[in-house]
């Protein structure tokens, strides 16, 4: 696709080349490596993606043990017993969690146990408490020891959980690439692991350039208005998994634009900046890239986020976001969060979101330009279907209609669509 710049039959009109949106993709994901894995604490695992095959070395659970409260039997001693006609049997010892009875259970008794602690040898089922009583059974005048009456007959190896019965020796758990949850560390914790081999979070700096750029509570001066970009997409950044890194606002300086991408390059593993990279900028973010880089400066058939500048200092990845609020926020989606999967491991990285169908609830007007438009959109799941409403404006400065937004419809060129549309949807949130 192209797109006219300028004004028809005036001097100086021409059509620039635009990329598609998987072309662009492509580029960017190509320029974004994995991390090299390092050996994480367990504590901090959850969220990152494993570098190594964990395969199971013993037996989970380590032991047979009781899944109840109650009594372990021999199931052969209980057939007959039911609510009125009780069988009792000698209490011969109490197995709390965290002991083994040293005992060998024999023909007529039992031993009281509590959950998770280790089934004796001799028993092989266990009758849950709520299904014996105790009071008023005849204590044994011989040895002393407690009698139980049990209501319920069971079969041989109720309520026992058998070692193993999850996870055995030589058991492939967990493979490269997947992302650990909490129940992931958990396992690895069963197992004695204390770390894991993961690919580490990627350390994401963010910087915003531009001389109209100023932060806090002071009156803006005439021009000036207030640096946005660099809060959200340091909250981007650490929502995709990331570690944010302020890189700071810079001023419209080649000198000290250049100190900052260099500087960033030496302790960040990717550096996000916005603004200066559409055309007719007056712009020297765009003079030291190509200076210190290898940059690709594309014009990407959408809207918003049409211009993007990709490519490396060394190996360090560099999006060159555009400065439009809405624009870096949807560059950002699309382009960075993709190439920060990428880096930390992710074998998926180029599933941007959840894309689903939705019904349009009103109309989604545009114009035909080439492009495929993000229509800032309210998702909401009526009865699992999903309806997108209009948020408001679409222009690429209306940041508080963003902030209303949790989805994008993907529009592709042409005129929009009217309400009862079917559409595809980017859910954000
Ligand atoms: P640029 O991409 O530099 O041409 O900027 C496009 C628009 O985004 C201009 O209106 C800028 O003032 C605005 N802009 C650039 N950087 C930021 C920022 N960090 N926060 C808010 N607006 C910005
Ligand atoms: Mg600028």
């Amino acid at each position: 696709a192209t797109e006219r710049v300028g004004w028809p039959g005036c001097w100086g009109t021409y059509h620039r080349a635009m990329i598609d949106l998987e072309t662009a993709r492509a580029r960017v994901l190509q320029g974004c490596r994995a991390l090299t894995p390092v050996r994480v604490k367990l504590g901090e695992a959850a969220g990152l993606v494993l570098a190594e095959a964990v395969v199971a070395d013993q037996l989970l659970p380590p032991f047979a043990n009781t899944a109840v409260d109650g009594f372990a039997v021999r199931a052969a001693d209980v057939v007959g017993a039911g609510p009125d006609q009780p069988v009792e049997l000698l209490v011969v010892d109490t197995i709390a969690a965290g002991r083994a009875s040293t005992r060998t259970l024999e023909a007529g008794q039992a031993m009281r146990i509590m959950t998770g602690a280790p089934v004796p040898a001799g028993a092989d089922a266990v009758v849950m408490v709520e299904d014996t009583s105790t009071a008023g059974a005849v204590e044994d005048t011989s040895t002393g020891l407690e009698r139980v009456r049990v209501h319920r007959a069971v079969r041989v190896g109720d309520a026992v959980r058998p070692a193993g019965d999850d996870v055995g020796p030589g058991d492939q758990l967990f493979f490269p690439g997947a992302v650990l949850s909490a129940a992931h560390v958990g396992v690895l914790a069963s197992l004695g692991w204390t770390d894991v081999l993961a690919h580490p979070r990627p350390r994401l700096g963010v910087i915003s350039t531009g001389d109209e750029l100023v932060v806090g509570p002071a009156p803006l001066g005439p021009g000036q208005i207030r640096d946005s970009n660099r809060i959200t997409l340091l909250r981007l950044v650490e929502a995709a998994g990331a570690i944010p890194i302020d890189l700071g606002l810079v001023a419209d300086d080649e000198t000290l634009i250049r100190r900052a991408f260099v500087d960033a390059a030496t302790h960040c593993d990717g550096i996000i900046s916005s603004g200066g990279v559409s055309m007719g900028d007056f712009d020297f973010v765009k003079r030291v890239l190509d200076e210190v880089g290898q940059m690709n400066w594309m014009q990407v058939a959408i809207r918003p986020a049409k211009p993007l500048a990709f490519g490396t200092i060394g190996a360090i990845p560099v999006f060159g976001l555009p400065g439009n609020p809405v624009s870096s926020m949807v560059s950002f989606e699309l382009f960075a969060r993709p190439g920060i999967r990428r880096m930390a491991g992710h074998p998926d990285a180029e599933l941007v979101r959840p894309t689903v169908r939705a019904t349009t609830a009103d109309a989604l007007e545009r114009g035909p330009d080439g492009k495929t438009h993000f229509a800032r959109v309210v998702a909401t799941n009526v009865d699992g279907r999903y309806v997108v409403r209009n948020a408001g404006g679409q222009g690429s400065h209306q940041l508080a209609v963003m902030a209303t937004a949790n989805a994008l419809v993907v529009l592709g060129d042409g005129p929009g669509v009217g309400p009862g549309e079917e559409v595809d949807v980017l859910l954000l949130a």
